[in-house]
């Protein structure tokens, strides 16, 4: 009676679902005239046919030979590497057929047996476990769609759409996109990286019984796991083993051979697939690959960051693994970061870029310390801060020497400008305290004098264009209309500032002679068939003269190793030359150095993330040095590539104008050709100022007494001799003669 009642029952729901499905296509033929997809059932199989599923994305770095290699993969919650049908076992692919979808060869994407029989059991709840009812096309489908919906609506959408793509797409590409989605435990997708992670093997190379394992998985990735339960994975691939034979898919020999064997799991490469802490350059990269395809693909930020964990993308980046290496170990060695603050106990941060001269990230670090979190604050691009002096070559002297508003050995007065600080208050002051009258730029820049980068910005070169020059040029993107002033555009004090990223770059137009690369993370993007997404790479813009730019390199020089330069902490970085700038906020809150080598221009920001006293005002020298010093121990020495676009002529000191006839301190300089510069008219006292005018009056009195004082014992000796002369005279001349053979 009961079996009658099972059977009546099973024929009902058979003809409900039947007349179900015959609305289903009538609608869908009703539907389809007016291009309407309701179950999008076509965009499903413009998925499947373009592989367009989620797979991880790999970054290659180039090796020392300038090749690409990969370097990581990464990926969001799941993590995929496509595998070819053709490089898949055979022995994987029965095993998962036997297993999961036996008639997969014969139906057109529902198994109606199956289904009506997993109809009827939801319905009247006939067995006790929910029997499976779903072929690989739907599990697939659900894989692809991420539809997990746990009702009737989703099983009949799912059943509606495996009709529609099985009409459209053959067997074995089905089964190519569902070994390379089914999901294997431990964030694994697809049988590569499972075969990567649970044997250290190319799914190619996998035996019988790791295919019976791998496919035994699949019904419950935790529950068999072939690591965390060995005996439940036993278990359920015995079972798959069973079925390979039943199906005649495996010989006996084959089946007794893997049968109720223990696996040989090789974890040792597991570490590799596992999530993990990200560099602050693989946070940077997915940020700017993000941006850009978010750009390409007219989405959000959001969506094209899953994008580029899911899409499978060929990410070819900037990185050199050694550089970012040599970074980390000095930003997680606690003796360069020691200070903790008096406000809230929290220790000192800072931040580093690297790059090439061709705007090119080569290494980034955005905090001090271990790294604990994934895409978190990264100051070397999220946080501006005043760039207090590294802002005077940028805002001032750069733009001012390549307009001709000054030359390199123009001689300005250092004293206050009245108003500076409102109305009856002169500034700005001087670090060392006074104001010691005319200065060359080459001294002001050395000293890192405040006075004469105001003097020429107001004066000289002007606001509008020392703006436009920072904002438009060496794109300082943080700058404000706030910023449009002697304060922030001579001395840095700005109203946010400037990352070490833009500093980076817009200090490197001093080492590439006056290109002004956008610094990028990557050269190329391409999608998983090798088109190309986004370039990264840019071709530069010509912002200054490539001679101011050979100008500024020297000026710069003078930083590291003139006499009184501020940026000696780094000259012995290594035996090649760097060009440097200093930069301390107000309060010695902030502390800079930007400084390039004949390969790398590199800027360090040191300071608090609030504001608070730096103690040791020598820290950012000191972090730059320590990585330069490592980075560029073992390359080949080479000098700045400078441009000959430059004249060297001789020019008068007292004035810093071109040597006139009445001059008599001279030195040579260079100079930007084809401009008209003045002569010195031998008025050197115009370039002293009052002070400096005294004291050379008082310095040529001085000498003149003592010019007086040592004639007049001239005078003494001589007479004093005359007289003894008769006694001493051929003496004398005899041991002159002597010494004037001596060599
Ligand atoms: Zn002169």
């Amino acid at each position: 009676m009961k079996k009658a009642f099972k059977l009546l029952c099973l024929i009902i729901t058979s003809i409900i679902i039947i007349s179900s499905f015959l609305m289903v296509f009538t609608l869908n033929g009703f539907l389809t005239k007016f291009n309407f997809d309701p179950f999008n059932s076509e965009g499903v199989i413009d998925d499947i046919k373009n592989y367009e599923l989620n797979m991880t994305s790999v970054v290659y770095v180039k090796n020392s030979d300038g090749n690409f290699v990969e370097y990581k993969r990464i990926h969001g919650e799941e993590n995929r590497i496509w595998v070819n049908i053709d490089n898949v076992p055979q022995n994987l692919i029965d095993a998962v057929i036997s297993i999961e979808d036996e008639r997969f060869y014969s139906h057109s994407g529902v198994d109606w047996k199956r289904t009506v029989s997993a109809f009827a059991n939801l319905v009247f709840h006939f067995w006790d476990v929910e029997q499976g009812g779903s072929t690989i096309t739907q599990q697939l489908i659900k894989n692809i769609t991420l539809d997990n919906e746990q009702n009737a609506g989703r099983k009949i959408r799912e059943i509606f759409r495996a009709i529609a793509v099985e009409k459209q797409i053959d067997k074995r590409t089905i089964l190519e996109a569902y070994l390379n989605t089914i999901s294997l435990g431990n964030g694994i997708c697809g049988v590569q990286v499972a075969a990567n992670y649970y044997f250290n093997k190319d799914v190619s190379d996998l035996s019988l019984i790791e295919c019976a394992a791998i496919a035994g998985i699949t019904k419950n990735p935790s529950a068999y796991d072939p690591v965390y339960n060995p005996e439940n994975n036993k278990e359920r691939r015995n079972i798959v083993l069973s079925k390979m034979l039943e199906l005649g898919e495996i010989s006996k020999e084959e089946y007794d051979e893997a049968y109720d064997v223990d696996l040989n799991v090789d974890p040792s490469q597991r570490s590799n697939y596992e999530s993990e802490i990200n560099s602050y350059f693989i946070d940077a990269l997915i940020d700017d690959v993000s941006n850009k395809v978010a750009e390409k693909y007219n989405c959000s930020v959001d969506e094209a960051t899953m994008k580029l964990y899911n899409g499978g993308y060929k990410i070819y980046a900037t990185l050199d693994p050694e550089i970012q290496d040599a970074m980390e170990s000095i930003y997680t060695d606690p003796a360069y970061f020691r200070q903790t603050s008096k406000i809230d106990g929290s220790s000192i941060q800072s931040a580093m870029t690297i790059l090439d001269y061709e705007g090119h990230i080569v290494g980034i670090v955005g905090g001090a310390g271990e790294k604990t979190t994934n895409r978190g604050l990264n100051r070397a691009t999220d946080s501006p801060r005043q760039p207090g002096s590294t802002m005077k070559p940028l805002g001032v002297y750069a733009p001012a020497i390549d307009s001709g508003a000054i030359t390199a050995t123009t001689m300005i007065e250092d004293k206050a400008i009245n108003g500076y600080f409102g109305p009856g208050k002169p500034g700005p002051y001087e670090w060392w305290g006074g104001y010691i009258g005319f200065m060359s730029i080459p001294k002001a820049i050395e000293k890192s004098a405040n006075t004469i980068p105001c003097w020429i910005l107001r004066d000289s070169l002007g606001i509008d264009a020392s703006y436009d020059f920072c904002k438009n040029k060496i794109h300082l993107n943080h700058l404000t209309d706030n910023d449009q002033n002697l304060a922030s555009l001579a001395l840095g004090g700005c109203e946010y500032g400037i990352t070490t990223t833009e500093s980076a770059a817009a200090y490197a137009i001093f080492g590439n002679q006056g290109k002004y690369y956008k610094p990028t993370t990557f050269y190329k993007i391409e999608d998983r068939r090798g088109n190309l997404i986004a370039e990264g790479t840019d071709k530069g813009e010509q912002v200054i003269k490539p001679g101011t730019a050979t100008i500024m390199n020297g000026l710069l020089q003078n930083v590291v190793y003139g006499a009184e330069g501020t940026g000696g902490g780094i000259a012995g970085y290594n035996r090649m030359r760097a060009y440097a700038k200093t930069g301390t906020s107000n309060d010695s809150n902030d502390l800079w150095m930007v400084a390039g080598t004949p390969y790398y221009v590199g800027s360090v920001w040191y300071g608090f993330d609030h504001n608070e006293t730096i103690y040791n005002p020598a820290a950012a020298a000191s972090v730059w040095r320590a990585v330069m010093s490592k980075v560029h121990s073992n390359m080949k020495f080479k000098q700045f590539e400078l441009s000959k676009d430059v004249t060297v002529m001789t020019y008068c000191t007292e004035s810093g104008r071109l040597a006139g006839k009445d001059c008599k301190n001279l030195a040579t300089a260079q100079y930007l050709p084809g401009l008209d510069y003045a002569y010195c008219d031998g008025n050197h006292d115009a370039f002293l100022s009052a002070k400096q005018k005294e004291e050379k009056e008082t310095k040529e009195k001085e000498e003149k007494e003592k010019k007086e004082q040592e004639e007049k014992e001239q005078r003494d000796k001589e007479e004093k001799e005359k007289e003894n002369s008769s006694e001493t005279s051929s003496e004398t001349s005899s041991n002159t003669g002597q010494e004037n053979n001596s060599p």
